[in-house]
């Protein structure tokens, strides 16, 4: 199994210890966990947890949550990590995220197509944040076509929303989510969506799985969101687990590591 979008950085404030959330992710058979950049102050930190732990990957991006003007800045540094070589498996987490309104949205439109450039030029696939801006993110994929393509992290959308995304050679971070009854459209979504173009993820500390809220969610728990979509699919157990992790492998070329 693979954990593709895990905050490590973020679960010792939540009273985790790192090395015991990745001993036991590995414990419950998680092969790989890829952590996601924030902003140039989170770099480093994953990428001694890479170092560290055979087991860890990590992205560098810019979260559009934690855009601000400094943040043109730090594509350059981006960029000049990338040109020396840093052993980044992929660009993210960036995207767009309207929920708190479009007050930046200039802004952090022109953060994302920094970032997707760079995915392009230096061959790597994005992991992508959406909320509140399905239209607007499907447009700019369209006008920058990435060759490595990458996840959409936290699917909770539609079969028709996951589709728009697939279409374009995109993968769907599937995470805690599905575990709720209530998340319908999701769990159906999930049910008939193309096997080939799902991948498993936690976003721990947040997105707990239903039964563990107001707790912090882990890498581990990946393995109860696998269950979760062995119920609601109709392959077997041991093709959804293969394939999904199949379609990590391939997609952050992870083959032998
Ligand atoms: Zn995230």
């Amino acid at each position: 199994m693979f954990d593709t979008h895990c905050h490590l950085d973020l679960l010792s404030a939540r009273g985790i210890g790192v090395e015991a959330a990745v001993k036991q992710a590995e414990n419950c058979g998680v092969q790989h966990i890829i952590v996601p950049g924030i902003d140039a102050s989170n770099w480093s930190t994953i990428a001694n947890y890479a170092k560290q732990y055979s087991s860890v990957e990590w992205a560098i991006g810019i979260h559009p949550m934690f855009v601000t003007p400094e943040s043109l800045a730090e594509i350059d540094l981006m960029q000049a990590k990338l040109e020396s070589g840093a052993d980044c498996i992929a660009i993210g987490e960036c995207g767009l995220d309207f929920f708190h309104g479009r007050d930046n949205q200039v802004l952090q439109t022109e953060v994302l197509i920094a970032q997707l450039k760079l995915a392009q030029r230096f061959e790597l696939p994005v992991l992508l944040h959406v909320r509140k801006a399905h239209q607007e993110l499907i447009k700019l994929l369209k006008q920058y076509p990435l060759s490595r393509g990458g996840v959409v992290h936290g699917f909770s959308g539609s079969y028709e929303q996951g589709m728009d995304f697939v279409r374009l050679g995109f993968s769907l971070g599937i995470g805690g989510t599905i575990t709720y009854q209530r998340a319908n459209k999701t769990r159906n979504a999930v049910a008939c969506l193309p096997l080939e173009a799902l991948v498993l993820e936690t976003d721990a500390p947040d997105m707990p799985l239903f039964g563990y809220q107001g707790q912090p969610n882990q890498p581990k728990m990946v393995r109860d969101v696998l269950a979760c979509c062995v119920t609601l699919r109709q392959e077997s157990e041991q093709t959804i687990t293969q394939k999904m992790t199949e379609n990590a492998t391939k997609l952050f070329n992870l083959i032998g590591r």
